[in-house]
């Protein structure tokens, strides 16, 4: 074999392989999606394998907002990694967390007064809800053990995460039987800019009145519904939830791990309804997209109830809690942020993903475009074939994960609008196409 012959039976063994012994999320090992080889990224680019270069529409879900091999954020991690990549949190601290929970409590809304650093998104949503579960054990109320979410929602895949996620399009409702019930609202239907019904929280608002002696928490995901339906919802809804569990002694949740870091145009999307929760969990941008780190933070209020109660501390601890490299990175692309003209990018990137996206409402295959902040949706009328469409984006040159009848892209917040350009009129080829 000569040189290229080798390096692609090579490759082809990996995807082989990868077939034969590795697990991808949501996926099948007896009906396999073969799955694109990524060798290196920079940018908004994702080299793979085989040549094929992609301009990347999802950042890597909600994560990579600098782009892939940010000079600055590889320094942070090259710097860290000389000095200590891990060492165990219990009874230990380090600058990287302590800078970083100073950090999340000054710029997160005001009254967020308590970090507890976890591993994942689903486990900053577990130890939100341990929380508040924990606060009213040490109140004297242990009657206060449910839950009230959203349809639509979507939290995460552990099994208290998955609890409170969409209970019938949502993705766990094969586990019906052997997770928690609790309670859910309808989504809310007032339009991000729409004109504010009362009605819109009438449902919600019966469900507190009536059950809150046994409600622990409100959970939400505020003004942006993420995995479970791309949604956008009013401001005025996120505030009547505040009121109402201010009324009823019920904790409010604020899952941010998908809106947190300026990904609506916010810094969090709490801010569009000036309200702060009682818990906030974030986690995906954290990062920048380099590893994986999640943030809890809640009031004092709530840390105070929880550790003046029987138990005298909180219970919960991961192994890799407060991981000084993942921390050393997420101050690096936390301040990349800020020190960058965020807000008005995030502008520019709106309203070029608005005028972009517009000739695709007329595409008689699609029901809806939508757009706010750096989040772009087209709502197919019916579910894709997500194999399939993907090869046709890849070939189209561009990196989009649709499911089901979602099409849509959260751009690193670096993208140009022409590298936008490029990427929606890859998204317009391959839907055309659909249509024709
Ligand atoms: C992604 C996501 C989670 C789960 O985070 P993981 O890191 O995947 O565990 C939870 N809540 C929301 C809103 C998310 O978007």
């Amino acid at each position: 074999m000569n040189s290229t012959q080798e390096i692609m039976s090579e490759r082809s063994s990996i995807l082989t392989k990868d077939q034969q012994f590795v697990w991808h999320p949501y996926s099948s090992l007896t009906d396999p999606i073969p799955a694109y080889e990524v060798v290196s990224a920079e940018g908004v680019l994702l080299h793979l394998a085989d040549g094929t270069v992609l301009v990347d529409g999802m950042s890597s879900w909600w994560c990579t907002i600098h782009g892939y091999n940010h000079p600055v954020l590889n320094r942070a991690a090259k710097d860290q990694i000389d000095k200590v990549s891990h060492v165990m949190f219990g009874g230990i601290t380090h600058a990287p967390a302590v800078d970083l929970c100073e950090r999340l409590i000054q710029i997160t809304p005001d009254g967020l007064d308590k970090v507890f650093l976890a591993d994942s998104g689903s486990v900053a949503v577990e130890v939100a809800i341990k929380m508040a579960f924990q606060y009213w054990l040490s109140k004297g109320q242990p009657q206060k053990n449910k839950l009230l979410s959203l349809r639509n929602g979507y939290h995460g895949d552990t099994f208290a995460a998955m609890s409170v996620c969409d209970p019938v399009n949502g993705m766990h409702h094969l586990f019906d039987k052997v997770m928690q019930q609790h309670f859910f609202a309808p989504a809310p239907q007032t339009a991000f800019d729409g004109d504010w019904n009362e009605n819109d929280i009438a449902e919600f608002t019966d469900i507190i009145r009536h059950q809150h002696q046994q409600l622990a928490a409100v959970i939400l995901e505020p003004i942006v519904q993420g995995a479970g339906g791309m949604r956008f919802y009013s401001p005025d809804y996120l505030r009547r939830v505040r009121e109402l569990c201010d009324q009823y002694d019920v904790l409010l949740i604020a899952d941010e791990i998908a809106t947190g870091f300026g990904r609506t145009g916010k810094l969090f999307a709490c801010e569009w309804a000036d309200i702060t929760p009682d818990i906030m969990c974030l986690g995906k941008a954290i990062t920048g997209g380099y590893m994986t780190l999640a943030a809890t933070l809640c009031s004092e209020a709530v840390s105070t109830g929880i550790c003046e109660g029987e138990a005298g501390c909180f219970m919960h601890g991961p192994t890799f809690m407060g991981n000084p490299l993942a921390c050393a990175v997420a101050n690096a692309s936390i301040e990349l942020l800020l020190s960058s003209n965020w807000q008005q990018n995030i502008q520019r990137i709106e309203a070029t993903l608005k005028s972009e996206l517009e000739p695709f409402a007329d595409l008689p295959t699609v029901a809806d475009v939508r757009a706010l902040g750096a989040i772009g949706v087209i709502e197919m009328k019916e579910p894709v074939d997500v194999g399939a469409i993907q090869k046709q984006f890849v070939a189209a040159g561009v990196w989009v994960r649709p499911f089901g009848k979602l099409v849509y892209v959260m751009p690193p917040f670096i993208s140009t609008d022409e590298e936008l350009r490029q990427l929606v009129t890859g998204i317009y080829q391959v839907l055309k196409g659909l249509a024709d």
